[in-house]
């Protein structure tokens, strides 16, 4: 019995005496390692809304929900939840939507919904059957990433129609309800819909 006291005074002196192994943060300024892995910081300039991140976050950080009535996508990123992979940073499709901050590491709060961020995005929405497309910052990036081969699509050479005013809102408007029609095809419309006049038209004339 009187060894184990012994070195255990032995060990209260010198802690007494020599620094704390682990760093005096919240009373000294914590400065992180190189490469640190930090808070995703958002830069919403070039963040398009593709949800890509979202798709890739194992945590589930990150989720969206999109309002077609109101035609607007919700990007809900969650740091509470987030184990600072940095799988967003990696497959974001601008390479600058979103950076791991190698300085923000204090995020302890006392009311977990301070560390929600959201961002909204205008969406590109079917104009036959009302299916979501993506964003139209997404479709806008995708234009300038492909130049002129962005136009092989004919979805592209219709929204870039409407752009230049070469076609009206009315006059390429597709229309709503079970049979598509020929003309449909210079509407903006999702895939599945391009499939099926495509495939409709091309074999039978209207
Ligand atoms: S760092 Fe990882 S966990 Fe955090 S938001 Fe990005 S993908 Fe999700
Ligand atoms: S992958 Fe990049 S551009 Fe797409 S939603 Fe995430 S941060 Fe934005």
């Amino acid at each position: 019995m009187k060894y184990p006291k012994m070195r255990e005074i032995k060990e209260a002196v010198i802690s007494l005496v020599t620094h704390p192994y682990t760093s005096g943060f919240p009373a000294v300024e914590h400065v992180p390692f190189k490469d640190f892995r930090g808070k995703p910081v958002v830069d919403d300039d070039n963040c398009v809304g593709c949800e890509t991140c979202a798709n890739v976050c194992p945590p589930l950080a990150i989720t969206f929900s999109d309002d077609k009535e109101k035609g607007i996508r919700t990007i809900r990123r969650d740091y509470g939840k987030c184990i600072f992979c940095g799988q967003c940073q990696e497959h974001c499709i601008t390479g600058k939507g979103v950076k791991l901050s190698d300085t923000i590491y204090d995020l302890a709060v006392f009311d977990r919904t301070t560390n929600v961020e959201y961002q909204e995005k205008e969406l590109l929405i079917c104009e036959s059957c009302g299916a979501v497309i993506t964003t139209r910052e997404h479709m806008k990036y995708l234009h300038r990433k492909l130049g002129p081969r962005a136009f092989s699509s004919i979805l592209n050479l219709n929204i870039l129609n409407r752009k230049l005013k070469l076609a009206g809102e009315g006059d390429i408007t597709a229309e709503t309800g079970d049979e598509m029609h020929r003309k449909d095809m210079f509407s903006i419309i999702c895939p599945n819909c391009m499939r099926q006049v495509t495939v409709r038209y091309t074999f039978r004339s209207e």
